[in-house]
């Protein structure tokens, strides 16, 4: 045999560059499923069967072809570990090379380079040109820069692909309508009839899998029966092209917004899609600023949602790979509680906490704000472990993968990276919940209180997150408001903050 082709649960495309001079005649593709995968990296049901079906789809279409294809399925083998099946199938074949894309963690990056040493067997690795920017452009790009910001990198992606631009300059004459996109949904009538996603009812391969995982992995978090993803090529396009058609016109406008049963506003559902590589970020790009020459959809929202894949997507990736291993150990606040037990099971009296874990545990989804402003911000809040945190998030979403899990956890939500890729930590007190949101007229908290008893934790916590930090927040320019504020405070009243913070730190467990 000449190249044993691995293909990992999340490159699943005809075109990935490691199948392009694919031969029949002397290769073969591997694939692998191992418990492991869903064990050592705590997993919810859906996303287990997220990433089983569709490999074994996937699967499908190689067999198609008439491709040589050695296909190690869950049940297969007594060894249950990645590493052993695959050290086992490259004693089994004994290929010139094992052949593989750059895989998408760091990790199983490792774990590959590691087992082929073992078995004395070149490991050769495909560039992944799945994504617009190599990870080779993006270290140029951040060369010689301490601090990164997404914002410079997506007007050069922009220029760079010519996505949104006429000659040189930006469609509409700016780079940026976050401004038109922070709407809440009218208070008095909510979010209204919002057109639903593409859903897609398990076929018997899926259902297959869900009945596997329901009896192999029964005491994983999260449910199966609403499983409801995309999992074939064939599927994710009708999922991109019912958001475009249906979902995308109001993307911008409520991207941030929040309402109870609506777990998906306007966005899209496409990164689970995109990230197992049923889809190519350039066609969702393209098809989005087609909408716009249409007139189908308006500029804001194609360019906020173009803004997510083309630039926080591609920055992501590129920041995973520059600053791994250390991202995973960073901690620039020094936290280290544990997370409380309710993150698993969503019982808590936060009604903004208990909806966003809820609909997690019913889908394995959650969107943009629910993930930073709701459970991120409480995490950073409340001085959880941004290990333990990590954990979960990896564990917790269908779309989730270390790349761009991490980045997102660490970075974005816990500012456990300090300054190196966001300028500011994302915290909130109970009041931007109220004002993006109705979750507060459910809840046995009150967003405006800070102290006594119906006190709501995030805006004890806010406070007294900024009463720590206010040194630091004052000399940087986008939060020197939030330490100005604070100031506004009697010292009884900080003092009372402090106290009331500390018997919640204490007891995060009965929020
Ligand atoms: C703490 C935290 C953890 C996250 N973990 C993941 C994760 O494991 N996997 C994941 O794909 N995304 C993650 N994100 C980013 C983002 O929340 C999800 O991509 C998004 O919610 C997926 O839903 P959607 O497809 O409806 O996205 P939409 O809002 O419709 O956005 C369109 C697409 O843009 C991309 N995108 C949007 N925001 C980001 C971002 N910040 N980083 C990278 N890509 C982005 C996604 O591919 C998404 O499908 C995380 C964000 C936070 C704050
Ligand atoms: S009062 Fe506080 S805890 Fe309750 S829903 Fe509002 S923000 Fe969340």
């Amino acid at each position: 045999m000449r190249h044993l082709i691995l293909v990992l649960g999340d490159q699943l495309s005809m075109h990935s560059p490691a199948l392009s001079d694919f031969d029949p005649a002397q290769d073969a593709v591997l694939m692998i499923e191992a418990d492991s995968e869903a064990t050592e990296v705590w997993s919810h049901k859906a996303r287990i069967v997220m990433f089983l079906s569709a490999m074994r789809h996937f699967a499908g279409q190689l067999r198609a072809r008439g491709w040589p294809l050695d296909y190690v399925a869950l049940a297969a083998h007594a060894d249950t570990s990645f590493a052993a099946r695959l050290a086992a199938a490259l004693q089994r074949h004994r290929p010139q090379s094992l052949k593989l894309l750059e895989a998408g963690e760091f990790r199983m990056r490792n774990l590959i380079a590691e087992t082929c040493k073992a078995a004395q067997l070149p490991c050769h690795w495909v560039d992944d040109t799945h994504f617009l920017c190599s990870r080779t452009e993006f270290a140029a790009w951040a060369k010689n820069k301490r601090e990164l910001r997404m914002e410079f990198f997506y007007r050069d992606m922009r220029k760079r692909h010519q996505v949104l631009m006429q000659a040189g300059e930006p469609v509409g004459g700016q780079w940026n309508f976050d401004v038109e996109n922070r709407s809440s949904y009218p208070k008095k009538t909510g979010p209204g009839a919002i057109p639903l996603p593409a859903a897609f009812a398990p076929d018997a391969l899926t259902a297959t899998v869900i009945a596997e995982v329901e009896q192999r992995f029964p005491d994983h978090p999260g449910a199966t029966q609403h499983f409801f993803w995309p999992v074939t090529r064939e599927q994710a396009l009708i999922a991109l092209d019912t958001f475009i058609r249906d979902r995308l016109p109001n993307f911008g406008k409520y991207q941030d917004a929040m309402w109870t049963n609506t777990p998906a506003g306007w966005h899209s559902l496409l990164s689970a899609a995109l990230n197992l590589h049923l889809l190519d970020p350039r066609e969702v790009i393209a098809a989005a600023e087609q909408a716009h020459y249409n007139g189908t959809a308006p500029l804001e929202a194609v360019e906020g949602f173009i803004r997510q894949i083309l630039g926080w997507r591609e920055f992501i990736r590129g920041v995973y790979w520059l600053d791994m291993p250390a991202m995973r150990e960073a901690n620039h606040y020094g936290h280290q509680r544990d997370l409380p037990a309710w993150f698993w099971s969503g019982e808590t009296h936060m009604a903004c906490v208990r909806d966003c874990l809820q609909q997690t545990l019913a889908y394995g989804y959650a969107h943009h704000i629910q993930r930073l402003m709701v459970t991120g911000n409480f995490a950073l809040l409340a001085e959880l472990s941004p290990q333990q945190v990590e954990d979960w998030y990896l564990a917790i979403y269908v779309d989730a993968i270390e790349w761009v899990e991490l980045p997102n956890t660490a970075g974005m939500a816990l500012h456990a990276c300090g300054p190196r890729f966001t300028s500011k930590p994302y915290v909130a007190s109970g009041a931007y919940i109220h004002r993006q949101s109705n979750y507060c007229s459910g809840c046995r908290y009150d967003p405006a209180q800070r102290t006594g008893d119906s006190a709501c934790p995030f805006t004890t916590l806010y406070w007294n997150f900024i009463d720590k930090h206010a040194k630091a927040l004052g000399s940087n320019p986008r939060t020197a408001l939030m330490a100005k504020n604070l100031s506004r405070l009697s010292d009884p009243e900080r003092a009372a903050i402090r106290k009331q913070a500390a018997v919640m730190l204490q007891n995060l467990d009965a929020l």
